[in-house]
């Protein structure tokens, strides 16, 4: 007894400092075993297993609680914001960031078995994302126009899946050319092509306070970008469709 106490008590130790890894850490040295990215604009559920949200939740909203202490609020006194790193939290995992801890959603592409070639386009599909050097809102509109190859993807999945991709933090270049990809992987188009227009509030709210300024990018790729005619015949028709569209 008395020769393998010791060994049984380092053992115990070793538990206990398991036990008492947080799950951010947990989830982190899982994504760097696997030498994979996780930017602010990196999807990483694949690391994430069933129930860890939840307690990745209680331990967003514990830093959140300390953000807002040293911020001098008085969340204990203030009813505004006693539950507000709880909400804080929630918001982030859930909402406005659940494109890095969610799946992306169930697309079903179907045979394109009419051989439909003919280019369509999607818009305005509204996008709300944050940029990642201040956290604040980005809004705006997103249009997709798609030569269709051999597969094809409803209408309602491609606001979908820019959902997904824009609820992460982003800058709007970077966000563009990622909803280009899994477009591209869901329905292999001959021809896409993806404009956004986009207010960002940390030039709004702050920064240069320039209310109404706003940003455009497109992404061509495969037919668009080596057919101008089929370029042009994109743009056109995005401008009909955003002749109709909300400001911001
Ligand atoms: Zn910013």
């Amino acid at each position: 007894m008395t020769s393998t106490a010791p060994s049984e008590n380092i053992k115990e130790d070793r538990e206990d400092q398991i036990s008492f890894k947080l799950i951010s850490e947990i989830i982190r040295e899982r994504i760097i075993s696997d030498n994979a990215r996780f930017h602010a604009n990196d999807n990483i559920a694949d690391y994430i297993y069933p129930g860890e949200l939840e307690i990745l939740e209680k331990e967003v909203a514990s830093r959140v609680r300390d953000l807002l202490k040293t911020l001098l609020i008085d969340i204990d006194k203030d009813h505004n914001t006693q539950e507000t790193a709880e909400r804080v939290s929630r918001m982030y995992i859930n909402e406005v960031f659940k494109g890095r801890f969610y799946e992306q959603p169930k697309v079903t592409s179907f045979p394109n078995d009419k051989n439909l070639d003919e280019i369509y386009t999607v818009g305005p599909i509204t996008v709300r994302s944050a940029c990642s050097h201040h956290l604040v809102p980005i809004l705006g509109d997103c249009w997709i126009g798609i030569k269709p190859g051999k597969k094809v993807i409803g209408l309602s999945k491609f606001a979908r899946v820019a959902d997904w991709v824009f609820s992460r933090p982003h800058i709007q270049e970077e966000a563009v050319m990622i909803l280009a990809d899994e477009i591209e992987r869901l329905c292999e188009p001959k021809g896409l092509g993806i404009i956004v227009k986009a207010q960002h509030y940390c030039m709004k709210w702050r920064g240069v306070k320039e209310p109404d300024t706003s940003m455009i990018n497109s992404v061509v790729r495969g037919d668009f970008r080596h057919d101008s005619s089929l370029k042009q015949e994109f743009f056109e028709l995005v401008r009909q469709q955003s002749n109709s569209a909300k400001n911001y």
